[in-house]
């Protein structure tokens, strides 16, 4: 049985005090009504870890970045490496999101990288996967994530492999309002899953957490959450209101 988890990315959002804020609210509303074991993390721009980190000391919400160098340190300007991601005792990281991919030119390989680095300093990733519109369409859509996946995780040992998180984020439903059916989104999360027993056996895969990323709201997370390869969800718009957030957790 897989522990949910709902991982809210804020992406380039909020100011140092509406951050402190919404980090406020999420854990006094959090407090108040879940009293399920779903793990809650908040992954908010690097400048906020710090602070939100301190605010969430001694309560259930963990804090995570949305991205990290796959360089281990050194002449790379304006860049964050896992190691100082790991010094301020953040435990996740955001890899490969789709704006990452699509606007930043992030390759398989570069992704791997990425991962080796936060694998080597106890990070956990939250590896994301996920095809644009136009793959849908072409019906290619699974040859392209299984792709994905192998590209950014395949060369992991069982051991590594097993401790981190997947996101499965169709392009064509992040901040669009539009989102995967349930039955789409198990077909896929069943995809990644049977694709990763085939390289790592039934036991490691049923191990790893598959999240749904894209357009997740308090309406739609409780039917989502329900699909049995669906582990919980990454959730962007909706996470930056503590209200409808933590009714998202509520869904899981
Ligand atoms: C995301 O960016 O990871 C995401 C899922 O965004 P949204 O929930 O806004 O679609």
């Amino acid at each position: 049985m897989r522990t949910k988890i709902v991982a809210g990315n804020w992406k380039m959002n909020k100011t140092s005090a509406e951050a402190k804020a919404l980090t406020s609210e999420v854990i006094s509303l959090h407090g108040a009504e879940v009293k399920s074991p779903t793990k809650v993390i908040l992954c908010v721009p690097f400048p906020f870890l710090q602070q939100s980190k301190e605010q969430t000391a001694n309560t259930p919400v963990a804090v995570g970045a949305q991205n990290c160098s796959e360089h281990e340190s050194g002449a790379y300007t304006g860049e964050v490496s896992a190691a100082m991601l790991k010094s301020l005792g953040i435990p996740y990281v955001i890899l490969g999101h789709s704006e990452r991919r699509q606007y930043f030119q992030e390759s398989g390989a570069q992704l791997a990288r990425k991962v080796d680095r936060a694998l080597a300093h106890q990070l956990i990733p939250i590896f994301c996967c996920g095809e644009p519109l136009e793959i849908r369409e072409q019906g290619t859509h699974e040859a392209l994530v299984r792709k994905q996946v192998a590209e950014g995780l395949f060369h992991l040992a069982p051991e590594a492999i097993s401790g981190i998180i997947i996101a499965y984020e169709p392009v064509w439903a992040i901040g669009t309002g539009k989102t995967a059916t349930t039955q789409q989104a198990q077909d896929m999360h069943a995809v990644i899953r049977k694709e990763l027993a085939g390289k790592y056996g039934n036991v490691v895969s049923e191990k790893i957490p598959i999240l749904y990323g894209g357009s997740v709201k308090p309406d739609n997370a409780r039917e989502l959450f329900s699909c049995p390869d669906v582990d919980g969800g990454l959730v962007g718009g909706a996470s930056l209101k503590a209200r409808d957030f933590v009714d998202i957790i509520k869904g899981a």
